[in-house]
Protein backbone atom coordinates (compact mmCIF):
# COMPACT_ATOMS: atom_id res chain seq x y z
CA UNK A 1 0.00 0.00 0.00
CA UNK A 2 1.65 3.45 -1.03
CA UNK A 3 1.50 5.83 1.71
CA UNK A 4 1.20 9.72 1.59
CA UNK A 5 3.80 12.07 2.79
CA UNK A 6 3.08 15.70 3.33
CA UNK A 7 5.21 19.05 4.38
CA UNK A 8 4.57 21.97 5.61
CA UNK A 9 6.58 24.56 4.37
CA UNK A 10 7.19 27.40 7.00
CA UNK A 11 9.79 29.34 9.08
CA UNK A 12 11.01 27.88 12.75
CA UNK A 13 9.07 30.53 14.13
CA UNK A 14 5.75 30.01 13.16
CA UNK A 15 4.64 28.54 16.17
CA UNK A 16 0.77 28.96 17.22
CA UNK A 17 0.49 30.10 20.67
CA UNK A 18 3.40 32.39 21.11
CA UNK A 19 2.32 35.11 18.75
CA UNK A 20 3.26 37.69 21.70
CA UNK A 21 6.65 36.35 21.63
CA UNK A 22 6.71 36.82 17.77
CA UNK A 23 4.79 38.80 16.37
CA UNK A 24 4.62 39.35 12.66
CA UNK A 25 6.56 42.61 12.81
CA UNK A 26 9.82 40.96 14.56
CA UNK A 27 9.50 38.17 11.53
CA UNK A 28 12.01 39.93 9.19
CA UNK A 29 14.49 40.01 11.70
CA UNK A 30 14.67 36.03 12.38
CA UNK A 31 16.93 33.89 11.03
CA UNK A 32 15.70 32.44 7.93
CA UNK A 33 15.98 28.92 7.37
CA UNK A 34 13.31 27.25 5.65
CA UNK A 35 15.19 27.45 2.18
CA UNK A 36 18.07 25.65 3.42
CA UNK A 37 16.17 23.10 5.67
CA UNK A 38 13.94 22.63 2.69
CA UNK A 39 16.22 21.86 -0.10
CA UNK A 40 17.79 19.34 2.19
CA UNK A 41 14.57 17.35 2.87
CA UNK A 42 13.71 17.52 -1.07
CA UNK A 43 17.36 15.64 -1.58
CA UNK A 44 16.55 13.49 1.53
CA UNK A 45 13.25 11.88 -0.40
CA UNK A 46 14.75 10.90 -3.24
CA UNK A 47 12.22 8.95 -5.29
CA UNK A 48 9.46 9.61 -2.82
CA UNK A 49 6.82 12.53 -4.24
CA UNK A 50 5.15 14.34 -1.58
CA UNK A 51 2.51 17.24 -0.56
CA UNK A 52 3.89 20.46 0.31
CA UNK A 53 1.50 22.58 2.22
CA UNK A 54 3.32 26.29 1.73
CA UNK A 55 2.75 29.22 4.06
CA UNK A 56 1.94 32.04 1.89
CA UNK A 57 4.57 34.19 3.60
CA UNK A 58 7.48 31.79 2.49
CA UNK A 59 5.81 31.21 -0.94
CA UNK A 60 6.09 35.62 -1.14
CA UNK A 61 9.42 36.15 0.29
CA UNK A 62 11.11 33.01 -1.56
CA UNK A 63 9.20 31.78 -4.47
CA UNK A 64 12.15 30.26 -5.64
CA UNK A 65 11.65 27.42 -3.08
CA UNK A 66 8.14 26.85 -4.24
CA UNK A 67 9.42 26.57 -7.89
CA UNK A 68 12.51 23.99 -6.52
CA UNK A 69 9.31 21.68 -4.66
CA UNK A 70 7.90 21.33 -7.68
CA UNK A 71 10.35 20.99 -10.12
CA UNK A 72 11.42 17.83 -8.27
CA UNK A 73 7.93 16.38 -8.87
CA UNK A 74 6.27 17.31 -5.46
CA UNK A 75 2.98 19.26 -5.41
CA UNK A 76 2.31 22.53 -3.71
CA UNK A 77 -0.56 23.34 -1.96
CA UNK A 78 -2.33 26.41 0.49
CA UNK A 79 -0.67 26.63 4.45
CA UNK A 80 -2.62 29.60 5.30
CA UNK A 81 -0.81 32.71 4.55
CA UNK A 82 0.36 34.48 7.94
CA UNK A 83 0.14 31.33 9.85
CA UNK A 84 -2.77 32.34 12.16
CA UNK A 85 -5.35 29.47 13.21
CA UNK A 86 -8.49 28.40 10.97
CA UNK A 87 -10.74 29.24 14.75
CA UNK A 88 -8.92 32.51 15.37
CA UNK A 89 -10.47 34.18 12.33
CA UNK A 90 -13.27 35.63 11.29
CA UNK A 91 -14.75 33.46 8.31
CA UNK A 92 -14.16 36.57 6.11
CA UNK A 93 -10.51 37.15 6.88
CA UNK A 94 -9.87 33.07 6.65
CA UNK A 95 -11.32 33.45 2.89
CA UNK A 96 -8.93 36.47 2.77
CA UNK A 97 -5.86 34.53 3.94
CA UNK A 98 -6.77 31.46 1.54
CA UNK A 99 -6.69 33.84 -1.58
CA UNK A 100 -3.37 35.74 -0.47
CA UNK A 101 -1.94 32.28 0.29
CA UNK A 102 -2.79 30.66 -3.05
CA UNK A 103 -2.38 33.66 -4.90
CA UNK A 104 1.21 33.68 -3.81
CA UNK A 105 1.83 29.55 -4.25
CA UNK A 106 0.82 30.16 -7.78
CA UNK A 107 2.55 33.20 -8.76
CA UNK A 108 5.33 31.35 -7.17
CA UNK A 109 5.15 28.12 -9.21
CA UNK A 110 1.79 28.71 -12.36
CA UNK A 111 -0.31 26.09 -10.18
CA UNK A 112 -2.94 27.17 -8.17
CA UNK A 113 -3.35 24.98 -5.30
CA UNK A 114 -6.43 22.58 -4.97
CA UNK A 115 -5.66 21.36 -1.35
CA UNK A 116 -4.85 23.31 2.31
CA UNK A 117 -3.38 22.71 5.98
CA UNK A 118 -4.58 25.11 8.95
CA UNK A 119 -1.93 26.21 10.64
CA UNK A 120 -1.90 24.29 14.16
CA UNK A 121 -4.17 21.96 12.48
CA UNK A 122 -6.90 23.97 12.97
CA UNK A 123 -10.22 23.60 11.22
CA UNK A 124 -13.81 24.90 11.78
CA UNK A 125 -17.13 23.52 10.16
CA UNK A 126 -17.56 26.85 8.02
CA UNK A 127 -14.15 26.22 7.29
CA UNK A 128 -14.42 23.81 5.20
CA UNK A 129 -17.49 25.32 3.55
CA UNK A 130 -15.17 28.33 3.03
CA UNK A 131 -12.72 25.88 1.38
CA UNK A 132 -15.43 24.38 -1.39
CA UNK A 133 -16.58 27.69 -2.35
CA UNK A 134 -12.64 29.07 -3.23
CA UNK A 135 -11.88 26.31 -5.58
CA UNK A 136 -10.28 23.97 -2.69
CA UNK A 137 -10.70 20.00 -3.81
CA UNK A 138 -9.10 18.50 -0.51
CA UNK A 139 -8.07 19.32 2.82
CA UNK A 140 -5.55 17.88 5.71
CA UNK A 141 -6.37 19.69 8.70
CA UNK A 142 -7.66 17.42 10.89
CA UNK A 143 -5.71 14.73 13.79
CA UNK A 144 -7.18 11.93 14.62
CA UNK A 145 -6.14 8.57 16.46
CA UNK A 146 -8.38 7.06 13.77
CA UNK A 147 -7.75 8.74 10.40
CA UNK A 148 -9.43 7.19 7.45
CA UNK A 149 -9.96 9.84 3.55
CA UNK A 150 -13.35 10.67 3.88
CA UNK A 151 -15.43 13.64 2.14
CA UNK A 152 -15.97 16.54 4.39
CA UNK A 153 -18.29 20.00 3.63
CA UNK A 154 -17.90 19.41 -0.06
CA UNK A 155 -14.01 18.59 -0.50
CA UNK A 156 -12.09 15.18 0.30
CA UNK A 157 -10.35 15.12 3.90
CA UNK A 158 -7.36 13.35 4.88
CA UNK A 159 -6.83 13.19 8.51
CA UNK A 160 -3.58 12.66 9.77
CA UNK A 161 -2.29 10.54 13.07
CA UNK A 162 -0.84 12.26 15.83
CA UNK A 163 1.02 9.19 16.05
CA UNK A 164 2.55 10.38 12.48
CA UNK A 165 3.24 14.21 13.18
CA UNK A 166 6.36 16.00 13.24
CA UNK A 167 5.94 15.81 16.88
CA UNK A 168 6.02 12.10 16.94
CA UNK A 169 8.85 11.72 14.51
CA UNK A 170 10.98 13.40 17.04
CA UNK A 171 9.61 11.81 20.21
CA UNK A 172 8.38 8.30 19.25
CA UNK A 173 10.81 5.17 19.03
CA UNK A 174 11.53 3.97 15.37
CA UNK A 175 10.12 1.23 15.89
CA UNK A 176 6.62 2.25 17.02
CA UNK A 177 6.32 4.72 14.15
CA UNK A 178 6.57 1.81 11.66
CA UNK A 179 4.33 0.02 13.78
CA UNK A 180 1.69 2.91 13.70
CA UNK A 181 1.97 2.75 10.01
CA UNK A 182 1.70 -1.42 9.68
CA UNK A 183 -1.84 -0.99 12.17
CA UNK A 184 -2.96 1.70 9.67
CA UNK A 185 -2.18 -0.77 6.79
CA UNK A 186 -3.55 -3.65 8.14
CA UNK A 187 -6.72 -2.11 8.66
CA UNK A 188 -6.57 -0.88 4.68
CA UNK A 189 -5.79 2.77 5.62
CA UNK A 190 -2.86 4.57 3.29
CA UNK A 191 -0.93 6.88 6.14
CA UNK A 192 -0.47 10.32 5.60
CA UNK A 193 3.03 11.32 7.40
CA UNK A 194 2.91 15.06 8.50
CA UNK A 195 6.69 16.86 8.90
CA UNK A 196 7.92 20.34 8.62
CA UNK A 197 11.67 20.95 6.91
CA UNK A 198 12.16 22.52 10.73
CA UNK A 199 11.42 19.00 12.61
CA UNK A 200 14.67 17.94 10.73
CA UNK A 201 16.63 21.16 11.18
CA UNK A 202 18.93 20.93 14.32
CA UNK A 203 20.68 24.16 13.83
CA UNK A 204 17.60 26.55 14.12
CA UNK A 205 17.39 28.85 16.71
CA UNK A 206 16.52 28.38 20.24
CA UNK A 207 13.96 30.70 21.73
CA UNK A 208 12.56 30.91 25.04
CA UNK A 209 8.62 29.29 24.40
CA UNK A 210 6.82 28.18 27.12
CA UNK A 211 6.11 24.99 28.48
CA UNK A 212 4.90 22.75 26.66
CA UNK A 213 5.20 24.36 23.53
CA UNK A 214 9.36 24.59 23.85
CA UNK A 215 9.53 20.60 24.02
CA UNK A 216 7.54 20.05 22.02
CA UNK A 217 9.34 22.14 19.52
CA UNK A 218 12.51 21.46 19.85
CA UNK A 219 12.87 18.04 21.42
CA UNK A 220 14.56 15.18 18.83
CA UNK A 221 15.13 17.17 16.34
CA UNK A 222 18.77 15.27 15.70
CA UNK A 223 16.85 11.89 15.83
CA UNK A 224 14.35 13.13 13.18
CA UNK A 225 16.33 12.88 9.53
CA UNK A 226 16.65 8.86 10.63
CA UNK A 227 13.49 8.29 11.31
CA UNK A 228 12.18 9.61 8.89
CA UNK A 229 14.77 7.84 6.25
CA UNK A 230 13.58 4.46 8.43
CA UNK A 231 10.01 5.13 7.70
CA UNK A 232 10.28 5.75 4.04
CA UNK A 233 12.48 2.51 3.42
CA UNK A 234 10.18 0.60 5.64
CA UNK A 235 6.96 1.52 3.57
CA UNK A 236 5.72 1.93 0.15
CA UNK A 237 5.36 6.18 0.03
CA UNK A 238 4.61 8.53 -2.73
CA UNK A 239 0.73 8.92 -2.96
CA UNK A 240 -0.65 11.79 -4.21
CA UNK A 241 -3.59 13.61 -1.53
CA UNK A 242 -6.12 14.59 -4.17
CA UNK A 243 -10.28 14.96 -4.26
CA UNK A 244 -10.03 12.02 -6.45
CA UNK A 245 -8.04 9.21 -3.88
CA UNK A 246 -10.79 10.39 -0.79
CA UNK A 247 -14.15 9.50 -3.38
CA UNK A 248 -12.13 6.24 -4.27
CA UNK A 249 -11.48 5.40 -0.60
CA UNK A 250 -14.78 6.18 0.05
CA UNK A 251 -15.98 3.81 -1.96
CA UNK A 252 -14.42 0.72 -0.37
CA UNK A 253 -14.60 1.52 3.09
CA UNK A 254 -17.85 3.35 5.38
CA UNK A 255 -16.62 6.14 7.51
CA UNK A 256 -18.72 7.20 10.77
CA UNK A 257 -17.40 10.37 10.05
CA UNK A 258 -18.60 11.11 7.10
CA UNK A 259 -20.57 14.17 6.21
ZN1 LIG B 1 2.34 25.24 10.30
Amino acid sequence: MRHALTVDIEEWFHVCGVERLLPPSRWPSLPHRARESTLRLLDLLGEVRATFFVLGYVARRDPGLVRSIVSYGHSAQCHGDTHRRVDALAPAAFRSELRDSAAAVADACGVRPAGFRGPGWSHTPWGFEILAEEGFEFDSSVLSLRPRPHRRGGIGEFPVSPLLNGTAIRLLPARTLRGVVAALEARGVPAVVAVHPWDLDPGFPRMRFPFPQGVLHYAGRERAESRLRGLLAAHEFGRPLARSDSRTALKKETYSGVR
